[in-house]
């Protein structure tokens, strides 16, 4: 009966109070948009455009070969938002062409906007391939930057996108403490944040995510990646602006209820993790999404904050 309600379930992502949180897909390019769409996700929340890059390493695939790939991603989500990313290359994803090899922390070296902003071609000619791709179709268009460190990245970024004629909204993934710390300062320039949890919480616990043995440290459960969150949602609300998830973070049923609470506004995951969430945002009110919020930050370990919110979440209003 449980799997039956799960397939069933569909539309819009709501608490049971009717206080919206879109959910939207991650995806790494047009193979994965059937899924998103069987799974009825309102648009697109993380395109990974890396993974057309990866196909081959030694150059950047021509500016025609990328409009057909954004197209037919844009084709599939009419009305819909789709939020792309730009190429975030080196660190976890490394490209022969545009990643140092001799960097002895590349994960703490120039990987993602920092990359982009060493080779600006590279840069304005994805913009360039994102406005071809999108031009004439009624798809929400927005482009984010990953590894937004301080205003001066987002300006950067903001600036390279208004240069290639790009029309879509821009936005910085929160990925980095000072990003979380200064979003406000980010909002000057940007329209959109949205939090990468993965290298959220990499950075915040000096905890590498391709070391299984830190897998504790990783946890987005943790009570301070949960602080972060909640600075960079709170000064997006205050700017009237949004503030999504596309970590990892976004997938966990619970743990996406504890993020609407935390005034997250909207969720982005692979498709599989989709059905689970909606159903779970639905059984709960907002009311209970804060109040689990509120225990989860309250307590001191991540294993505590999940204990915390499961039993805070199900009183009553
Ligand atoms: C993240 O860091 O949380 C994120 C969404 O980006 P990626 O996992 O691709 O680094
Ligand atoms: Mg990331």
């Amino acid at each position: 009966a449980h799997e039956a309600a799960l397939a069933s379930a569909s539309g819009p992502g709501a608490t049971v109070d009717g206080h919206r949180v879109p959910l939207l897909a991650n995806i790494g390019g047009p193979a994965d948009v059937p899924a998103a769409v069987a799974a009825g996700v309102e648009g697109v929340g993380l395109f990974r455009t890396e993974f057309l890059f990866l196909d081959d390493n030694k150059q950047a695939p021509s500016e025609e070969r990328q409009v057909e790939a954004y197209r037919q991603v844009f084709e599939a989500f009419p009305e819909g938002r789709v939020v792309v990313r730009v190429l975030d290359a080196g660190a976890d994803k490394p490209l022969d062409f545009l990643t140092p090899a001799d960097e002895p922390n590349p994960a703490l070296g120039v990987r993602g906007l920092r990359t982009l902003l060493d080779h600006p071609d590279v840069l304005q000619s994805q913009l360039r391939a994102l406005a071809a791709a999108a031009a004439g179709l009624p798809v929400q268009l927005e482009v984010m930057a990953p590894m937004v460190a301080d205003r001066a990245d987002a300006k950067a970024f903001v600036e390279a996108c208004r240069q290639a004629g790009l029309r879509a909204k821009t936005g910085a993934m929160v990925e980095i403490p000072s990003a979380a710390l200064r979003a406000r300062s980010l909002l000057q320039d940007v329209e959109f944040l949205s939090l990468g949890t993965n290298d959220l919480a990499q950075y915040t616990f000096a905890a590498d995510r391709q070391v299984g043995a830190l897998a504790r440290l990783q946890d987005p459960w943790q009570p301070a990646l949960l602080d972060l969150v909640a600075a960079a949602a709170d000064a997006a609300n205050a700017e009237g602006k949004s503030c999504g998830v596309c970590g990892e973070a976004a997938a966990d049923p619970l743990l996406a209820c504890v993020l609407t609470g935390l005034g997250v506004t909207s969720l982005s995951m692979g498709a599989a993790s989709l059905p689970y969430v909606r159903a779970e945002l639905a059984r709960r009110t907002l009311a209970q999404c804060r109040r689990a919020a509120a225990a989860a930050r309250a307590a001191d370990t991540a294993e505590e904050a999940r204990t915390a919110a499961r039993t805070a979440i199900s009183g009553t209003d």
